[in-house]
């Protein structure tokens, strides 16, 4: 078989890569339905991750399991499943408080940009469809295994109420479907901040009520200017770095919520500003499998259509395409069809 390898910066490669098969007893092998390139893969693409040598890629995933191993009790051969890019048991405490992305027997999910995978902690990981979808609904259902988790969690952990003004810091997928999880959360004003056409018009399709262009300083102006002063209730920083970080808990009111869960690269804050941001921050790699049930219903039942952030579908075997179209910013998330 024949997977995604990283072997440096802008350098991916679709080569032989061994066949997945049963190691531990809680093992699934599936068949990938769809997978894709995740805006957190670029970080490493671009040289700005250290690597230790060639790296399989790939975190996100759904398709029908071909086999399990003698432990596994809840999920068989046959039913099609989505995981999340990070195992979980799902009966550790952490799993029990709703962090399974934090489980203590955690694996993070890689090689999934090939045909087959293994999944570890089958039973805890994978959650599966009411039947096979059509092949329409896919798309949508392939982000639930990461951009819509994270982007559910960005709008959860950010205390989305309904009647709140939210802004959301980062146009990518994950921030795209921020916009979508804060609409379904209730959020009567949803400011997206995008400096890119098609981003802007995909976060009104998805309910965005504004869009701000403006970013840094000039940015927070605007958010305060259309807050009275006072900013927003809950902010989601969907990118990472140290100028969407301050920008998202600058745009916030006293009192209000900052979540982050764009994979932060060079973040630090000041003790001194954090104390007199008077901000509540909670934030991390999203526990997707706590709303995965969930995610996978609204999808199932038509009520929200995420899978419109992939603009870019490719066979899986030009999958360096699909890198080289989201560095560029040419398209905001490429699927790929095994
Ligand atoms: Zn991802
Ligand atoms: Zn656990």
């Amino acid at each position: 078989m024949r997977g995604a390898m990283l072997y440096g910066p802008r350098d991916v490669r679709f080569e032989d890569v061994e066949q997945p098969k049963i190691v531990e007893p809680t093992d699934a092998i599936i068949r990938m339905a769809a997978t894709c390139v995740c805006g957190s893969d670029l970080w490493p693409y671009r040289g700005l991750q250290p690597m230790n040598g060639p790296t399989p890629m790939g975190h996100e995933y759904c398709g029908i399991i071909e086999e399990v191993g003698s432990g596994v009790r809840s999920v068989k051969p046959g039913q099609f499943v989505i995981g999340s890019f990070a195992t979980s048991d799902n009966t550790c405490p952490n799993c029990r408080y709703g962090y399974q992305s934090s489980c203590v027997h955690r694996e993070f999910m890689t090689r999934a940009q090939a045909p087959v995978l293994r999944v570890p902690l089958a039973d805890g990981t994978l959650v599966p469809t009411p039947g096979v979808p059509p092949e329409d609904l896919v798309p949508s259902l392939l982000t639930t295994s990461d951009v819509l988790g994270t982007g559910w969690f960005a709008a959860d952990a950010a205390n989305v109420k309904p009647g709140a003004t939210v802004v959301v810091v980062g146009d990518g997928a994950v921030g795209l479907l921020g916009v979508l999880s804060a609409k379904q959360m209730g959020a009567e004003r949803i400011i997206a901040m995008s400096r890119h056409e098609k981003r802007q018009s995909l976060a009104r399709d998805f309910g965005a009520t504004d869009i701000v262009s403006e970013r840094g300083d000039d940015g927070v102006r605007r958010i305060l200017d259309m807050t009275k002063g006072i900013g927003a209730d809950s902010v989601l920083e969907c990118v990472g770095t140290q100028e969407s970080m301050m920008q998202a808990i600058q745009a916030t009111r006293k009192g209000g919520h900052v979540s982050y869960v764009g994979v932060p690269h060079g973040v630090e804050l000041n003790g001194e500003e954090l104390f007199f941001s008077h901000v509540h921050l909670h934030g991390g790699p999203a526990p997707v499998r706590r709303y995965l049930p969930n995610l996978i219903d609204l999808v199932w039942t038509g009520k929200i259509n995420p899978g419109k952030v992939f603009d870019l579908k490719l066979p899986l075997d030009q999958v360096a395409e699909g890198y080289r179209a989201m560095d560029e910013r040419r398209a905001i998330k490429a699927l790929l069809w095994p």
